[in-house]
C-alpha cells in the first residue's frame, strides 16, 4: 500500500480571485474596497503556502484580519480626566455634530442658495450662528485652525511690519510649533516688550512706532508663571495707538463659572480689542477650526485677502461648527457641569460592573488640558484598577485610555460618555482574559 503524503500546500492553496469572489467577503470588499481586501488575502494566502493555514480556513482568517473601517484611525474611550486631550483629538463632537457632518458629506446645498438656485454665501448659516453667540462682534469669519486664524491676521495687517508682543507671551503651542515663529513665517517682525515674567502698559507704549501693524495679546493656555508676575489686561492695551489682536486660544465665547480665570471672546470685545481669534475644538466643544472675532471692516478684508483662501474650511467643518452652537452643549462643555457626587455614585456602579477583587471608586481631578485653563482642577471621580491592565486595555478592541497615579491605573468619568460605562466593564474584563487573569 503506497504511502500517503501530504499533497504540497502550494499546491493547495487557492488563487486569489477565487478567494476575493467568496460570497462571506462580499460585505467586506463593499466596506474596505476591493484592494484593501485583497491585500488581506495575499497575507493569508502566503501563509497557506507555507503551510500555516489550511485552504479550507482561509476565508476565516482573511474576515478576522480585516480592520472595521476603511480608515485606520480609531474610535477610543478618553478615561484620562483630560477634557481637551490633543493626542486624542482635542473635543469629542456631540451627536448633533456627528449628525451635521454625515448630512453634510454627501451634496450639500454649502454655496448654493435654494430658494433662487443661485450661488449663496458660503457656511451662512454656521457664520450666522457664530455672530448669533457673540453678539459683540461685528464681523465673524472661521478658517481652518486657531494659527491659521493668527497667521491670516498676521499675513494680511503686517506682512513687513511690526507685532508687539510681550516676552511671556511668546507661547509654544505644541508639538514644537510656536507662535513667533508662525507670525515671522508670514512676513510679519516681532517686537518683542517686557520680561519673561513682567509686562508694563509704558512697555508697550515705547514699542509703538510708525511700523506697528498691531498689538497681540497671547493667552498663555499652557502654562502658568507664578510669583512677581503682571501682564496688561486687553482693557489697558485698548488705550494704546494701535488695533489690538487678542489670542484667546482656548475658544470660549463668554465667561465660564468654573473657569474663572479663562479668558472669552465676549468680554475681550467689550473691552476693545479689534480682533479675537480661537480655536473651535477647545472649550468650545466643537470641530477644529479657527474663529476670527471682532471688527466688521477688518474681517471682511481678512475673508477677501488671498490667503484666506488657503485656510478656507471645508463643509464638515461648517456643518459642526452650525451645530455646536446651535444644538445641544457638546461633550466638553456638558462636561465642566458635572460635579463630583454623581461623578462618584457612577464610579461605584461600574465598580460593582468590573467587581470589587479589582476595581474601586475614587476621588479624582480632572483637568481641561489641550490649551485651555492650565492650572485649574475639577474634581472629579474614577475607577481605580491594578495598573498593569494599561496596557492590555490600550490594545484592546475599544482601547480605553486610563492615567496611572499612585501605581493604579486610573479611568476618570468625567471626561467618559455615561452610555460607555458598560462598554469599559466588557473592556476591563476583556483586558484581564488577554492578560492571563
Ligand atoms: C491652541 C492655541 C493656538 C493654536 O490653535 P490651533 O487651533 O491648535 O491651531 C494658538 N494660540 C493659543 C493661545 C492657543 O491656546
Amino acid at each position: 500500500v503506497a504511502h500517503v503524503t501530504e499533497p504540497d500546500p502550494r499546491r493547495r492553496t487557492p488563487r486569489t480571485d477565487v478567494v476575493l469572489d467568496d460570497p462571506r467577503l462580499e460585505e467586506a470588499v463593499d466596506r474596505l474596497g476591493r484592494e484593501r481586501v485583497k491585500e488581506s488575502v495575499a497575507a493569508v494566502l502566503a501563509r497557506c503556502r507555507d503551510g500555516e493555514i489550511e485552504p479550507d480556513q482561509v476565508v476565516e482568517h482573511v474576515v478576522a484580519a480585516l480592520p472595521g473601517s476603511a480608515s485606520s484611525l480609531r474610535r477610543v474611550v478618553n478615561a484620562t480626566g483630560v477634557l481637551v486631550h490633543t493626542n486624542l483629538g482635542r473635543a469629542p463632537l456631540s451627536a448633533a455634530a456627528v449628525e451635521a457632518v454625515t448630512t453634510a458629506a454627501g451634496a450639500t446645498d454649502v454655496e448654493l442658495d435654494l430658494a433662487t438656485g443661485r450661488r449663496g454665501a458660503r457656511g451662512c448659516g454656521a457664520l450666522a450662528a457664530l455672530a448669533a453667540a457673540v453678539p459683540d462682534a461685528g464681523g465673524v469669519h472661521v478658517v481652518n485652525n486657531g494659527a491659521a486664524a493668527l497667521a491670516l491676521v498676521a499675513c494680511a495687517l503686517a506682512a513687513g511690519r511690526e507685532v508687539v508682543v510681550a516676552r511671556g507671551e511668546m507661547v509654544e503651542i505644541g508639538d514644537g510649533f510656536r507662535i513667533p515663529d508662525l507670525l515671522e513665517s508670514v512676513g510679519a517682525r516681532l517686537r518683542e516688550v517686557g520680561t519673561t515674567n513682567r509686562v508694563r502698559l509704558e512697555d508697550y507704549e515705547r514699542a509703538i512706532c510708525d511700523d506697528t501693524a498691531f498689538v497681540l495679546k497671547v493667552h498663555p493656555s499652557n502654562f502658568r508663571v507664578e510669583g512677581f508676575t503682571s501682564a496688561v489686561p486687553v482693557g489697558d492695551l485698548t488705550q494704546l495707538p494701535a488695533p489690538v489682536v487678542a489670542d484667546i486660544g482656548s475658544g470660549l465665547l463668554a465667561p465660564h463659572p468654573r473657569l474663572p480665570d479663562e479668558p472669552d471672546a465676549a468680554t475681550a470685545l467689550r473691552a476693545g480689542a479689534t480682533l479675537v481669534t480661537a480655536s473651535g475644538d477647545k472649550l468650545l466643544g466643537g470641530p477644529q477650526c479657527g474663529l476670527l472675532l471682532g471688527d466688521a471692516q477688518l474681517v471682511g478684508r481678512l475673508r477677501r485677502f488671498p490667503l484666506a483662501r488657503a485656510v478656507r474650511v471645508d463643509k464638515l467643518t461648517l456643518a459642526a461648527l452650525e451645530a455646536t452652537l446651535t444644538g445641544p452643549p457638546p461633550p466638553v462643555v456638558a462636561a465642566l457641569d458635572l460635579r463630583r457626587p454623581e461623578l462618584k455614585a457612577r464610579a461605584e456602579r461600574l465598580a460593582d460592573l468590573i467587581g470589587h477583587d479589582l476595581a474601586v471608586a475614587v476621588d479624582s481631578e480632572a483637568a481641561v488640558g489641550g490649551g485651555g485653563a492650565p492650572g485649574v482642577t475639577l474634581p472629579s471621580a474614577a475607577v481605580a484598577l491594578p495598573h498593569r491592565l494599561a496596557e492590555p486595555l490600550r490594545l484592546g478592541e475599544l482601547p480605553v485610555l486610563g492615567h496611572v497615579s499612585d501605581d493604579r491605573l486610573l479611568l476618570d468619568l468625567m471626561t467618559v460618555p455615561p452610555d460607555q460605562d458598560v462598554a469599559i466593564a466588557a473592556a476591563v474584563a476583556d483586558a484581564v482574559r488577554r492578560s492571563g487573569g
